[in-house]
Parts: structure tokens; C-alpha cells; sequence
């Protein structure tokens, strides 16, 4: 007999029918003989709905009462679950974050757990009933009700999982697992039998929309096994975990691609210590969050500096750079939003050479040029038009043979 955290997406739990087969499928886990920690999200589209509804009565919402209303979503799903495995004939007790014991930081919108007092999650298995959380949501240190980020129920099931010391964490979603790249783009994308943390990062990181990348962060440093696979088919997934140092890693596992950021360059600014420490300061301090950056070779003292941000964040970047050109005495700065990323990751990468110069000449050969680049040791990123991206990501998906068999 063991423990599981199952977390249900919105999509697993979108209408009633859709509860009651979850509700089937938990009580076929209790009949195993597992005890089952249940976290679900709000039903749906309702997240959306709610903070639609929060901008038509106020232009600038508060974050506090943001945070009060959102979580709303996920307590009508708990009770309705809880419901319907009661009517099912399961013992069940829903609670949400707050009563879960998941303390927070006081970042409203985007909290992270700092605690999770367990005891009452605990104190209800111990007398045999199902434990349903309230995903995405805690009660900060200061007792106020947070939120963890978008797609955060997905940290909170790790979390649990990570704190109760559960056998695995279980992410049921409406797709079967994670695949070698978008199904969407490209339609022989293949499902993924096993992948290491590290690897989930990157792909979590750069695009792939499986997993929310705090919560893989929250498995890999507390070890937790993660599987991903489809409320709708109930087959195996996906198992996300420690890197397995007696299979031989794939070169590549995957191929994900992302057009959400945007590109800023700021032009012939003065090639000195501490300049780039003064850009980067002042966007941090903005909270604008930068990810690549490339600095080209100086030319007579001056260089030029491009890195993506979140297309959310390019207005107060701009408002940034306008002020920093004033500053550091650049020429001027330009801002363009439609590059994407196509990202290559596979831990075998770590042991086999030549596989920047593979994917470069695949581009090439598609006659997509690469605007920036960037690497980890199981990454290589290439920023790209964003109308090329789904061409290359093709390309790229059949050049390494991601689609055949394993
Ligand atoms: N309901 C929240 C959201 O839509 C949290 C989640 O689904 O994980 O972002
Ligand atoms: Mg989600």
C-alpha cells in the first residue's frame, strides 16, 4: 500500500461529467489499496473568467482581493469533487490551501511555498478518507490568501507530494504524457516513456507547456517522481525522474519552441565596467524578467546588447531603455516582438559532440536564419523569426528522428 498525489487540471474537471469519471478513477485507485491525495484546479476556463471579470469592475484590481477571487476557482472544485466520491460511497474531506497547511510568502499573484503544515491532510488519511486540496493557492505569512502563479496547482501537488513523502505525484492532463515536440506542430510527435529532471526543466523552460517549471524545480530538488498522463484515456504517460545512470540517455529527447518573448537591442552603448550591470539593475528592478542576452564584440569602444523578454514585460522593458539610453549615452534602442525560440534538449547531448553544428545546418538548409543562440549543457536555443519557428521545429523533429521508435 502506498501514497499518491493526484493533481487534476482545469481541463480533467472542466463539467460534471468530467468530475464524476475523475471521481471513478480515484476510487479504482483507493480500491488498489493506494491512499490518494487529491489536488484539483478550477473547472474549465474559470481562471480566465474570473480575472476578465475582476478588469471589467477596476483598471488596476488589487492583488489581495485578485488573489481572494481567483482562488474561488479551485474551492468550487474541491467541494464538488468531494461530492461526487461521497456519492460514489468514498469518504472524502476537501480542504484548501490555507486549511491544507501550505504557507506562503506574502508575494500576492505569485507566492511560493515557504511550509507545509501537513497535519490535517494527514490526520484525514489516517482515518481513511480521500484528502482533496485546493491547487494554486496557500495563506502567506502574514495570513493573507495567495496565489502561487499561473498553472501553480501543478506546484502544489509536488509540494504535497514532496512533504508527505508520497511513492509519486501523479499531473493528469488532457494530453497522454510529454512528447518529442508540439503534437500541434508537428503530427508525428512521439510520447516520451521516460524523461530526467533536467530535461523537463529545459523543455518546461523554453516552451513545453506540460509541466509549470516550478514545479519540476520543486520535484528534481526534493526528488519527488513525477507522472504525466491523460484523464481522458487513463493510459500510462510520462515519468519524470532521476536520471537513470544505467540507460544509455537519448542524444535528444525533444524539440520544444516558444513565441511569447520579445527581442531588445541597445545600441553602441559604451563598452565599460559596469555598464551592462547598470541595464540589467534597472530592468531587475522593474521586475522585467530577462532571459538570453548577447553581447557583440566591442567596436571602437562600443558594443551592442540584445536579450528576450517576456512580451508582457516589453512595455516596462521600453520604459527601461529609454531611460538607460539617456543614461549610459547608447545610440538608441530598438524592440521587435516577433522572434520565437526553437529550443533542442536531450541529456546524451552532455557526451556527443557536434550537435550545435547539426542543428545550425538544419536551419540553414530550411533557410531560417538564427538571430541569437544560446546553450546549457542539454540545451542548445536558437532565436528565430517568429514566422519561421514551426518549419524549423519540423525540421528539427525529422533531422534527429525524434518520431521513430525509441
Ligand atoms: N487555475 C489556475 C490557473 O488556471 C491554476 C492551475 O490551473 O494550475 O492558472
Ligand atoms: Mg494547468
Amino acid at each position: 500500500m502506498g501514497l499518491l498525489v493526484q493533481k487534476y487540471g482545469g481541463t480533467s474537471v472542466a463539467d460534471p461529467d468530467r468530475i464524476k469519471a475523475v471521481a471513478e478513477h480515484i476510487v479504482r485507485t483507493r480500491q488498489r489499496g493506494d491512499d490518494v491525495v487529491v489536488v484539483v484546479s478550477a473547472m474549465g476556463k474559470t481562471t480566465d473568467d474570473l480575472l476578465r471579470l475582476a478588469y471589467e469592475v477596476a483598471q488596476a484590481p488589487s492583488a489581495r482581493e485578485m488573489d481572494m477571487l481567483l482562488t474561488s476557482g479551485e474551492r468550487i472544485s474541491i467541494a464538488l469533487l468531494c461530492m461526487a466520491l461521497m456519492d460514489q460511497g468514498v469518504a472524502a474531506r476537501s480542504f484548501t490551501g490555507s486549511q491544507a497547511g501550505i504557507v506562503t510568502d506574502t508575494s500576492h499573484g505569485k507566492a511560493k511555498i515557504v511550509e507545509i503544515r501537513s497535519g490535517r491532510v494527514r490526520e484525514a488519511l489516517e482515518a481513511g478518507d480521500v484528502a482533496v486540496v485546493a491547487g494554486f493557492q496557500g495563506v502567506s505569512t502574514d495570513a493573507n490568501i495567495t496565489t502561487l502563479g499561473r498553472g501553480g496547482s501543478d506546484t502544489t501537488a509536488v509540494a504535497l507530494a514532496a512533504a508527505l513523502g508520497a511513492d509519486a505525484c501523479e499531473i493528469y492532463t488532457d494530453v497522454a504524457g510529454v512528447y518529442t515536440a508540439d503534437p500541434r506542430v508537428v503530427p508525428d510527435a512521439r510520447k516520451l516513456q521516460r524523461l530526467s529532471f533536467e530535461e523537463m526543466l529545459e523543455l518546461s523552460a523554453t516552451g513545453g507547456r506540460v509541466l509549470a517549471l516550478r514545479s519540476v524545480e520543486f520535484a528534481r530538488n526534493h526528488g519527488v517522481p513525477v507522472h504525466v498522463r491523460s484523464s481522458f484515456s487513463w493510459e500510462p504517460g510520462t515519468w519524470v525522474g532521476q536520471e537513470d545512470p544505467t540507460m544509455e540517455q537519448a542524444i535528444i529527447s525533444g524539440v520544444s519552441h516558444d513565441v511569447s518573448e520579445a527581442k531588445v537591442t541597445i545600441r553602441r552603448v559604451p563598452d565599460r565596467p559596469g555598464v551592462a550591470a547598470k541595464l540589467f539593475r534597472a530592468l531587475a528592478d522593474e521586475t522585467v524578467n530577462v532571459d538570453m542576452i548577447e553581447q557583440n564584440v566591442s567596436l571602437e569602444g562600443f558594443t551592442d546588447i540584445s536579450f528576450t523578454v517576456p512580451r508582457d514585460d516589453l512595455s516596462r522593458a521600453i520604459t527601461v531603455m529609454e531611460k538607460m539610453v539617456a543614461e549610459t549615452g547608447a545610440n538608441g534602442f530598438t524592440h521587435d516582438p516577433d522572434i520565437g525560440r526553437v529550443s533542442l534538449v536531450g541529456a546524451g547531448m552532455k557526451t556527443h559532440p557536434g550537435i550545435a553544428a547539426e542543428m545550425f545546418e538544419v536551419l540553414a538548409a530550411e533557410d531560417v536564419n538564427i538571430e541569437m543562440i544560446s546553450t546549457s549543457s542539454i540545451r542548445i536555443s536558437c532565436v528565430v523569426r517568429e514566422a519561421d519557428v514551426e518549419k524549423a521545429v519540423l525540421a528539427l523533429h525529422r533531422a534527429f528522428s525524434l518520431g521513430e521508435l525509441e
